[in-house]
């Protein structure tokens, strides 16, 4: 007997699961993941950080949205997700300026080292300085929305890899009313509405259901934990340079780095290069003072976008009862409260209305949106 459900999630990674939960008590829900555990792939390789200044408008106003939805959820269930951290953006005078927005101040060469005072004087000219930041337990906010979805009755399926589709007709046959009926796994499972949240393969996914590709693309992110002769101070800012040559930020007593790479892949299990966290450790080491002597742990996630940067959220244009939710790139978590608040309105209500997100950015991530 195949299982039903309004809505089928293809993904168990932060997307799926925030809106696995934001659809709690209001539709039943399944959520298919591939792998064994949930959030094996990008959502656990993410720098945790949520920064109101970083991205183009539509993700700036989505990431403030989010803010405000997690300091609700903290305010009712006494979880606390959210540490406030500064972003510093250091650079040349251009580049600072380019890319700073209304939540990020201009700071003086003095300021910015007495904030972070392992950066070398030389090493930048300019500042920016968001304070409205913030770290987040990702860990904790993806097993929230876990326990969120199931207490509500939602089915949490791991090995459960989604290889094939098909449309029932509207008479009540397979895939009942015109639903999907989905392989996922050794399951069959019959929905009204089939969401991909499948990250990097969410193109992929889509060939099942017979819907054109987004030109999703995967891009390489890799990051690394190390140790260092003089730690960080704890509430010291994340600093990144302008030129995406590098970000880090105090992680414990050791330090989180990354390269700032952003190198197509095909989806795949991403992994490290030792090249690649050598050159970063030089990098950085010539920057700052911090004395980098050893890594603790590195890896590489796939941060996943289309050509034009913004997430693809909503229906397709053309094939029925078929909603993506992918192409978060860098920004799954920061955006996630609201992406999930905004894709939970447009699947249950067909509309956004009542949702914290303007039209404009409804129509920037549509996924109709080179049509419009
Ligand atoms: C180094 C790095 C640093 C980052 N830092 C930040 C940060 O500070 N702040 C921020 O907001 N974002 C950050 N990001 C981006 C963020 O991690 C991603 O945007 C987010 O995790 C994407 O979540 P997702 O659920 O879309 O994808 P994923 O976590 O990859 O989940 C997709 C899931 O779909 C599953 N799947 C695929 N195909 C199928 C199938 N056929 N059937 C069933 N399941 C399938 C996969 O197994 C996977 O679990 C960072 C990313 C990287 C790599």
């Amino acid at each position: 007997m195949p299982l039903t459900c309004d809505v089928l999630i293809i993904g168990g990674g932060i997307a799926g699961l925030s809106l696995a939960s934001a659809l709690a008590g209001r539709a039943t829900v399944i959520v298919a993941e591939a792998e064994a555990a949930l959030a094996s792939h990008t959502s656990s390789r993410s720098a945790r950080q949520l920064i109101p200044s970083y991205g183009p408008p539509a993700i700036r106003e989505l990431t403030v949205r989010t803010l405000a939805l997690l300091r609700r959820t903290e305010q009712e269930t006494g979880r606390r997700f959210l540490t406030p951290r500064s972003f510093l953006l250091i650079g040349d005078e251009a580049q600072v300026r380019g890319q700073a927005s209304s939540h990020m101040a201009f700071i003086s060469h003095a300021e910015a080292i007495k904030l972070s005072p392992e950066l070398r004087p030389g090493s930048f000219e300019a500042a920016g300085l968001d304070t409205t930041s913030f770290g987040c337990d990702t860990d904790l906010l993806i097993e929230h929305h876990r326990t969120t979805a199931e207490a509500a009755g939602a089915r949490i399926l791991t090995n459960a890899p989604v290889t094939a589709a098909v449309r029932g007709a509207d008479d009540g046959g397979a895939g009942g009313d015109g639903g999907w009926e989905v392989q996922a796994g050794a399951r069959s499972i019959v929905a009204d509405t089939v969401v991909n949240a499948a990250g990097a393969w969410a193109d992929n996914v889509a060939a099942f259901f017979g819907a054109a590709p987004q030109g999703l693309v995967p891009y390489r992110r890799t990051a690394a934990v190390v140790k260092v002769a003089r730690p960080l101070l704890p509430e010291q800012p994340m600093v990144a340079t302008a030129d995406n040559t590098f970000y880090y930020r105090p992680e414990g007593d050791q330090v989180l780095i990354s390269p700032s790479e952003t190198e197509p892949s095909r989806a795949e299990d991403a992994r490290p290069r030792e090249t690649d966290i050598q050159a970063l450790v030089e990098n950085i080491n010539s920057a700052t003072t911090m004395g980098i002597e050893a890594v603790d742990r590195a890896w590489t996630g796939l941060r996943t976008e289309p050509a034009d940067g913004h997430p693809v959220v909503g229906f397709d244009g053309q094939t029925a009862g078929f909603f993506w939710l992918a192409g978060q790139g860098g920004y799954g978590f920061q955006t996630s409260a609201g992406i999930a608040e905004l894709a939970a309105g447009l699947i249950l209500d067909g509309t956004a209305d009542g949702t914290g997100v303007s039209g404009e950015t409804i129509a920037a991530l549509s996924p109709r949106r080179r049509t419009l």
